[in-house]
This record gives C-alpha cells, structure tokens and sequence, in this order.
C-alpha cells in the first residue's frame, strides 16, 4: 500500500508520532485532539513500514467497544483483517494470558470470571461462615478493601497489620475469600490482573516468551491505568526488543477512585528507556466555544501537567444552561430540545445525553418513553447483570463447569424447589471438610446418606437436573442450549407464573438472552474455547458495556465515565448542580474535588457541535427532596460561552425566592395549579408546589410547605388555594 496514505489526515505533530522510528514514546495531549487517531495510524504504520507482524503487536484500550473499533479503523485503513493481533482491555488481555497459561497461573482450565455482583455475594457467605455480623463487617467495603490490595499486587500474607484488630480480621476475610475463589476456580476483576502478573513474575520463561513476541505495545487512555497494570507493562516492555507507546491525558483521569494512578504518567517517564514525548494541541473535535469552557474549567485543577488545546473551528453555538425546576422539568426539556434536533433532520444516534450516576436515568428514561424517544442505555442497565439473566447463566455456568460454587449457590434452590438454609450449611461444611467445591459435597453427602429424606430428594433433584442438562445440550448448537436450559430448569416457569410487566421484562429478557446467544459469535482469540464457555467469558467481560439490543436510532445514555473517548455531535450533561456534581462525598476525601472537575472537562469535551448543560433545583434522591444551586463547574465557565434558557412560558408572579430561578412549569391536567405556584393549605399553611403525579381523582401533588416541609397531598382532597 502507499504509505503516504497513512499520514494523510493528519497534523504535522500527529506525523511525528506516527512515523517515529521504534522506541518508547509518550503522546500526552488533551480531549479531541487525535490520540486514538494517532494510535491507530501508528499501529498500520508498524505494520506496513517497520514491517512488524500484527502477532507482535499488543493494543491495549479502556473498553471492549473501543477495542472493537480500533480493530475496524485499523482493518479499514490497510485493507485487511488482522490476525493474531492481540488488542483489548487490560482484563481482556489477562484472561487471554491466563487461559493459555492457566496451570502456570495455577489455574484450572476451566476457571470463570467472577463478576462484581458475585463478589459481593461471595463474600457476604463468607462472612456468614465465619460468624461475622454484617452490621460490623459491612460487605462491600470489604469488597474494596479485597481489590484495592489485590490492584496494589497485595496478596493477605504481603499486609501489614500492625497488630491492629480490625486490620487483622480484614485480612483473614481476605484470605479466606480467596480461598474459596481458589477452591472453586473463581477468579475475580482483579484478580484476573493480579494472576497476569504473578503469572510473569514467578514464570520467567513465560514472561520471556512474550518479550519476544510483543515488539510493539501501545496503549490508549494510558492516564487511567492503575499500579498492577502499570507494573504488568512495565514488566513487558523492558526488554530491548520492546516498544512501548502511550497516549494520555491527565485532565482525563477519571478513576482514581478505583485505584488508577496518574502519576503513572511521570514514572512512564522515568522507568522506561528514552522514551521521547510529543504534545498534540490541536483539537478537531469541539467548537471553539465549547473548547474555550471546558480550558476554563479545567484550569481550575493544580498540579497539571499543562497543555491548552485550540482549534480553528468556527465558534459554534453558545453553551446552553438549562435550569430544571425539579428533575422532571429537568427531563421534559432534554426532551424537547432532542424533539428540536430531530425536527432538524438530525438523527437520534448522534445525541447523547450524559450524567453523574446511573440512578440519574430512570426519569431521563421516563421522560424519553413518554415522548416515544428511543434511547440506548451503555453500562448502568446491564443486561448480562440482571437477575433473570444471572439466574440463567448460573444454569449454563453449572453445566460448563459443576464446581463454580458461586453460580451453584446461586441456582441451587432457584427456582424453589425445597433446598433450605440448613441443607445448604450441610453442604458448605462438607466443602470445607473435604475442601472441595460444593457440587462435589452435594454428591458426598448424597451418597453417604447422610441427609434426611427431604432434603436429600431436594439436593437430590438438583443433581440430577443439572447432570441431564449437561448430557443432553452437550452436542447442541449456543443458543439452543440456553433456551433449553432456560426452559428445563424451570425458570421460564418460574417468572411466567410471577405476572406483571416486571415478570414480563424478565421473560423477554430471556429470550433476548438466546437471541444474543444465536448472534454471538465465538471470536478468533477464544478458538480453542467451546461456544458455550467463550460465551460465558465474554458475559462477564462486556457486562458493564453492551446490552443485546437492535441497532435502532437512538438517544445514546451513559455515565460520563462511560462515556469516555467518545465524542456526539450533540450531548447534554444533565444533573449538573452541587451535591450531585461535584457529588455529595467530594468534600470528604482530599484530590476527589480535582477528579469531579476532570470528569465536568471530559463530559464537556464529548460535544462536537452543541453542549447543554442542564441541572434541577430541587431534586428527589433516595426518597427525599434535596435543594441545590448550580455546579460551580457552570460559574467556573466564561460568562461569553454561555447563554440561559428560558422556556417560553416562565412564571409571570413571583415565586419564593429559593425557586427564584425557576423556569418552567406545565399547567398540569386541569387542576388549575403550575409547578413552582405558591399555595395555601388549611393546616399546612403556605408552600410551593414541586411535582405532580396521576391524573384527575387520583391526581397528587407535593408541595413544599415552609413550616411541614414537603408534602404529598390528593389534589381532590386538599383544598389546596392559590397563595
Ligand atoms: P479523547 O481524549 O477524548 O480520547 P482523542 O485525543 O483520542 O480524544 P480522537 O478521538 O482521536 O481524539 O480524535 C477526535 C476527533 O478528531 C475524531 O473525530 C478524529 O477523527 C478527529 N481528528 C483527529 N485528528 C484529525 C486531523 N488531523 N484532521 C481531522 N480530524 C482529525
Ligand atoms: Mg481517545
């Protein structure tokens, strides 16, 4: 191929970067401005100048969606499919590595990943079993207590307790839960990275090995990789042979909450050989208005590495600041702009509406159903995360591999079919007794009697069930063996007699579960896996990221975390005021204000064209009204790239003065009441109306009352009066 072509489309800083000679390399430049692009090219250029074989090639990204999509850019830009390269996650790279090297790894060959909600069930059982009260021993700080020293390379026996109590008993917990991964062949997120680097560490010539193949590695969102990653690389790429390429942005580091290190950036610097260090300041993505707020925003953090981006794009459109009277008025106007950009020929697909938390969708969803708004939920919602479907893949886990004692737990006796509490602690002590996994006890038990007769049927049964699923879908095409282990085991029965349009999801929920199955198509780097277990694997990979679903036109939904690297014409950050951006636990911990604000800079940096952000001034969380005032990320905003939207229709009397600022209100069904309308009740007193639900008898409102605090009140029964 000409390789001019491949530095085509580029800056002339771009082309450096792409076309250095082999040798270590930092990219560090901020949002938009080509570093994905720029690993892209450099990859085709490895390829077809430096002629080295996509089997040398390692790519790391941040997401599976994004691995896919290099591999596409990449595969289109030289004309041809790439085998053997070895590109994606961090955790996808080390499953990979710990499949082909599991008895090194000290693993069965069948091991299974255990995803985050397994963990916390895990671990829950063993507090149980080690007599610990919840109470005291709350589980999920347990959970981060695990991965965090499982990120740091920590194993129990590597910490330091100093005699203290508590630290001890953490570290049993510890221990002891590894134990039980250990014993079943369960291996947790982070364990999975921790195992990849023993793996090298205690296996010279396995790590050798890789040396030698990997003469190129490059990696993308490098700012967000946390110390076993960093270590793992730099394990790898310190041979001669290797080149080792990062692209980063340290405004973008966004998970240090989970254990990502920036600093890794620094110590890239100095831990590996000669690396050179090329700055990109051009952006291509946004309009400059949307450019020079999100610069302003961000040159509030300290300690930055410093880079200004600028573009010679057009201004664009001002930054639209909407504020929402609660979150429903909040909603109903990203919906109506969305209707506005529709009414302009534009597709849905290229709108994205962007929030804190994933509890912030449910009335953004809402909102959208209402108005008929398709829309695509990345992350939060995951399908493969859903009882119904975890149900069914404990079924399939079971038949894949008997001794996966999380997934026994979790079907033993669902559906109910008479297995109790006491029968299961037979079976978990058998287990530990024998120190085998629990489908081994359960047969143990069976056959030395030693259960009474109900019980015994019960367990019996379940045996039973799933030794026959196992011999008859043996020989069955993917999905075939899901819809007959979905039917046979009876949970399909089980929720069709639930009712209810809860019951009904669930059950559609399955079959789109087959359906994906039947799409799923086992992919080159997992060959030597059956369907059945490649399937199993890349449920609990891409939990979090995909969701079986048609490539309808639609909204696109996330959370800004989600929403990292990718960038929509359209994009509306919702939820935009104090407490809930920054959130409420930033004044807590020192460095996390910083992080908020890199998370507002990359949420902004999303927009290509037109940036709203939206925020409500009232808003309801965990059952209770909460009042807030707009994010300081919006005053930190130059006063010229913003304008405030009014709706049309503002309240023409004035309000109480903490809604001074109140904007919108629909007169709602014929009550003859407004949102944000001051009222008067008779043992009440005065207040304001903040939200209505139903309609005619069985309509209600809430009123905030200055002396009750809020209220909700049956509009036929309150008599309520204009103040
Ligand atoms: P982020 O920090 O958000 O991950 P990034 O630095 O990786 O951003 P890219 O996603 O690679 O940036 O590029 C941003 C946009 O700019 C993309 O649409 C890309 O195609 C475009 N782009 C990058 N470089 C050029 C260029 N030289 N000419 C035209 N468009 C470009
Ligand atoms: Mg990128």
């Amino acid at each position: 191929m000409d390789v001019s072509l491949l530095l085509d489309d580029l800056n002339d800083k771009q082309r450096e970067a792409v076309a250095a000679p082999l040798s270590n390399m930092l990219v560090l430049a901020g949002a938009g401005s080509g570093k994905t692009r720029v690993l892209v090219h450099r990859i085709a250029w490895l390829m077809e100048v430096e002629n080295i074989a996509p089997f040398s090639i390692l790519a790391v990204t941040f997401t599976n969606k994004a691995a896919r999509e290099m591999r596409g850019r990449i595969e289109s830009l030289m004309g041809r499919g790439l085998h053997n390269m070895w590109i994606g996650t961090f955790h996808g790279l080390a499953h990979r590595l710990l499949r082909s090297h599991h008895a090194e790894a000290g693993l069965p060959e069948n091991f299974q990943i255990l995803d985050s909600d397994d963990q916390y069930r895990l671990i829950r059982r063993i507090l149980r079993a080690m007599n610990l009260d919840e109470k005291h021993w709350a589980p999920r700080p347990i959970q981060w207590y695990i991965n965090g020293n499982k990120d740091e390379g920590l194993r129990p026996q590597h910490i330091e307790t100093h005699g203290d109590h508590t630290q001890q008993k953490m570290r049993d917990i510890y221990a002891a839960y590894q134990e039980a991964c250990d014993r079943s062949g369960l291996v947790d997120f982070a364990e999975l990275l921790l195992r990849a680097h023993e793996l090298w560490a205690k296996n010279p010539e396995v790590l050798a090995h890789y040396q030698k193949r990997f003469r190129a590695v490059l990696v993308d969102e490098f700012q967000d990789t946390n110390n076993i990653q960093y270590s793992w690389l730099r394990m790898l790429c310190t041979g001669a042979n290797n080149n080792i390429m990062i692209v980063g942005d340290d405004d973008q580091s966004i998970y240090g909450w989970r254990g990502a290190n920036v600093d890794n950036i620094h110590h890239f610097l100095k831990d590996f050989p000669a690396p050179a260090t090329i700055r990109l300041e051009q952006n291509y993505r946004s309009t400059a208005t949307i450019l020079k707020a999100a610069n302003a925003v961000i040159d509030n953090n300290s300690g930055r590495l410093g880079k200004e981006l600028w573009t010679d794009g057009s201004d664009g459109e001002l930054i639209s600041v909407y504020a929402g009277f609660n979150e429903l008025d909040e909603a109903r106007f990203i919906v109506s702009q969305i209707k506005n950009w529709l009414q302009q020929g534009n597709a849905l697909a290229e709108s994205a509406i962007l929030y804190r938390n994933n509890a912030q969708s449910r009335v953004l969803e809402e909102a959208l159903l209402h108005e008929s708004i398709a829309y695509r939920i990345y992350g939060g919602l995951r399908f493969f995360e859903r009882q119904e479907i975890k149900d069914a893949l404990g079924y399939l886990r079971m038949i894949n591999h008997p001794h996966d004692d999380a997934a026994f737990e979790r079907v033993v006796n669902t559906p109910s079919r008479g297995i109790g509490e006491k029968t299961l602690m037979q079976v978990r002590e058998a287990a530990r007794q024998h120190n085998c996994s629990l489908w081994q006890a359960s047969h143990w038990l069976l056959n030395e009697n030693a259960l009474k007769g109900r019980a015994a049927n019960a367990l019996q049964s379940f045996t039973t069930l799933v030794s026959e699923l196992e011999q008859q879908v043996q020989d069955y095409p993917l999905e075939e063996q899901a819809d007959t282990t979905i039917k046979k085991s009876g949970l399909y029965a089980m929720y069709q007699a639930e009712k209810g349009e809860k019951a009904q999801a669930r059950l559609e929920n399955l079959e789109e579960l087959v359906t994906a199955c039947k799409q799923y198509v086992v992919p080159e780097e997992a060959e030597e896996m059956t369907a059945l277990a490649a399937f199993l694997a890349h449920a609990s990979l891409e939990a979090g990221e995909t969701q079986a679903q048609t490539n309808q036109d639609a909204v696109q939904m996330m959370t800004i975390h989600t929403a990292k690297g990718l960038e929509f014409p359209l994009v509306f950050l919702a939820g935009v005021e104090e407490g809930m951006f920054p959130s409420q636990m930033t004044n807590d911990e020192p460095g996390r204000m910083e992080e908020e604000r890199r998370l507002c800079y990359v949420g902004m940096t999303r927009a290509m064209k037109k940036l709203f952000i939206t925020y409500a001034e009232s808003r309801r969380v965990y059952g209770q009204d909460k009042y807030h005032t707009a994010s300081r990320f919006i005053r930190e905003i130059p006063a010229e790239c913003v304008e405030e939207v009014r709706l049309k229709s503002t309240i023409s009397r004035p309000v109480h003065n903490r809604f001074s600022r109140a904007t919108s209100h629909e007169a709602f069904e014929n009550s003859g009441f407004t949102l944000g309308q001051r009222v008067a009740h008779r043992k009440f007193g005065e207040g304001i109306v903040l939200n209505y639900e139903g309609s005619g008898d069985h309509a209600r409102v809430q009123v905030n009352f200055d002396d009750f605090g809020s209220k909700w009140l049956v509009l036929a029964y309150a008599k309520l009066e204009q103040a």
